[in-house]
């Protein structure tokens, strides 16, 4: 699954027209579609007696939502066409353009919403905008699925967007104005889809039924065919509405201010709708998703960083003393080889001086790392899963820059540990934070694994494992050195730290290899029943 994903930079995995459609949506997809389904049955049906009286109100709140939820979604989807440059959401988004702009004009015709014969054509002009509505959206959804283009070579190139954006507005603005111009001047020429103001013409069904099932069949054909995101799902939903509209429009009774045209209304503005939900769903999500990176990112580099300070800082302040001393007595063994008569004895103790400091900075090293050992005091009861899931959230913004997969399910059966938490925490962030590293520098599948087990009887051992590019056989006896690394920004800390960390937890750290590649580090700790006892 990931590696499908490759070719797509990683903003685009946000986005709707690239995300593919998780269970739950086609579930809620599935679920609209068959309701509807049930609806069509119940007001076709059952409720098909029921009279209800002429609003005229009602199309003009009709008209008015339908425009702003249109519109919004117009502007989205230019947004998201501003950011990817598909073709094809280019397309989409001047088709929703299309329907705000002609439902305008739907309003100012309709009989008896802003005038009795309406503001704008004759009898026929609102029938015929509805019709051309219906049948041009769908053209616009055709074009947009066979535009789409996963190609992100064959996108268009940065510099032509602003003058894509201009002349995709500026000519679906020139289409909704000839299709307003030709529905109310050329009114009288167009062929009878209205009977009189209330009626609809007894050739409804093929003037106006038979194009829009048409051409919505035809999208929902081309949209399943090439369908990928989120996006075809739910415009074939929105098709599918459309579709539901025709027997609508003239069962129970083919006139306007039925049971049939009302629900007609209420499915346009569902599917209008629709699109609409699916991309604030996703730019919350989005939003989330941004601030948990955020947080997550500054807490790692705060916890990296602490490691570096505390480090840098002791070896800064323990080591001074020494080299101080070693470069003094460097100064004085030079003065003493530096005299007509060489004082050979006193050059060679302070050799021996030098050698003696060196040695002792060795053991101040080794003093550092035992440092870390001795803090082991605020020691409080851990639940082993809650300190995985901690340090997966700390690592979070790596993770999904990489595109690793985690598998950690939490072990209920595993007992808990005493220890100190932001120790341990630290261990198992190293730990992952160094698989991410070995996994960044392999292209293939990446799954971090995190677990917990129970292990000989009274302990418990977590193990981080990874597929990335696995230990050298030559630095296998060095990895926990202090100071060793084979990365570029390393400090090479990481492991000696977090071994002795393990050490003065009474518990081990070690490596082994992963299969097929990779490396598992594991660690030991008392649960928390031997821990007690001992303690
Ligand atoms: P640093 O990460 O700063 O280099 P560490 O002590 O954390 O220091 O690690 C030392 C070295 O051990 C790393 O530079 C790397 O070569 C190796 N190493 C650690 N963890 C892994 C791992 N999961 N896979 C492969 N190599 C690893």
């Amino acid at each position: 699954m990931l590696n499908s994903d490759v070719a797509v930079p990683e903003e685009h995995h946000f986005l709707l027209s690239s995300l593919s459609p998780g269970s739950a949506q086609k579930r809620i997809a599935l679920v609209i579609v068959l309701g509807l389904l049930v609806a069509l049955y119940l007001i076709t049906g059952p409720l098909s007696g029921i009279q209800l009286g002429a609003v005229n109100a009602f199309v003009a709140v009709y008209g008015t939502a339908m425009f702003v939820t249109d519109s919004i979604t117009a502007f989205l989807l230019y947004a998201q066409f501003y950011i990817i440059r598909s073709r094809g959401i280019l397309v989409i988004a001047s088709g929703y353009l299309f329907t705000a702009l002609v439902v305008v004009l739907y309003v100012f015709a309709f009989p008896g919403v802003l005038a009795p014969d309406g503001v704008i054509g004759g009898v026929q002009t609102s029938a015929w905008l509805y019709l051309t509505w219906h049948t041009v959206f769908p053209t616009f959804v055709i074009g947009y699925a066979l535009s789409k283009d996963e190609n992100l070579n064959r996108r268009l190139r940065p510099g032509k967007v602003r003058a894509a954006l201009f002349w995709s507005i500026a000519c679906t603005a020139a289409l909704a104005g000839a299709v307003g111009y030709v529905a109310t001047i050329g009114e009288p020429e167009l062929p009878h889809l209205m009977l009189d103001r209330m009626r609809f013409h007894p050739g409804w069904p093929y003037r106006v039924g038979a194009p829009i099932a048409s051409v919505c069949i035809a999208a929902i054909v081309v949209l399943w065919i090439r369908r990928r995101s989120v996006l075809d799902l739910w415009l074939m939903v929105v098709m599918f509405l459309y579709l539901v509209e025709v027997p609508l429009s003239w069962y129970p009774q083919p006139a306007r201010f039925s049971t049939g045209w009302y629900a007609v209304r209420v499915v346009g503005f569902v599917s209008s709708s629709l699109v609409l939900i699916v991309l604030l769903y996703e730019i919350t999500t989005l939003y989330a998703r941004l601030l948990g990176a955020v947080l997550g990112q500054r807490r790692e580099r705060e916890a990296r960083l602490m490691t570096g300070n505390a480090v840098a800082a002791s070896i800064a302040h323990e080591m001074r003393q020494p080299l101080a001393a070693m470069v003094t007595t460097a100064e004085a063994g030079f003065r003493f080889l530096d005299r007509a008569t060489p004082n050979m004895n006193r050059a060679k103790e302070a050799l021996q001086q030098i050698a003696a400091d060196g040695l002792r900075a060795g053991t101040l090293v080794e003093t550092i790392r035992s440092s870390f050992k001795s803090d082991v005091k605020d020691r409080t009861s851990i639940d082993l899963n809650d300190l995985i899931q901690e340090a997966l959230a700390l690592g979070d913004g790596q993770l999904q820059k990489h595109r690793i997969l985690v598998q950690a399910t939490p072990n209920l059966q595993v007992p808990g540990v005493v220890g100190n938490r932001v120790q341990l925490q630290q261990v198992l962030l190293n730990l992952i934070v160094n698989a991410i590293d070995a996994m960044a520098a392999k292209d293939d599948q990446r799954i971090l694994t995190v677990k917990s087990e129970s292990y000989e009887g009274d302990r418990v051992m977590v193990s981080v494992a990874d597929t990335g590019v696995g230990i050298a056989a030559l630095d296998v006896d060095r990895i926990f050195n202090p100071l060793f690394t084979t990365k570029s920004d390393g400090m090479g800390m990481g492991l000696s730290i977090c071994r002795a960390i393990i050490e003065a937890h009474e518990g081990r750290l070690w490596f082994t290899a992963n299969a097929p590649r990779g490396a598992v580090f594991c660690f030991t700790l008392q649960a928390v029943s031997a821990a007690s006892a001992v303690g």
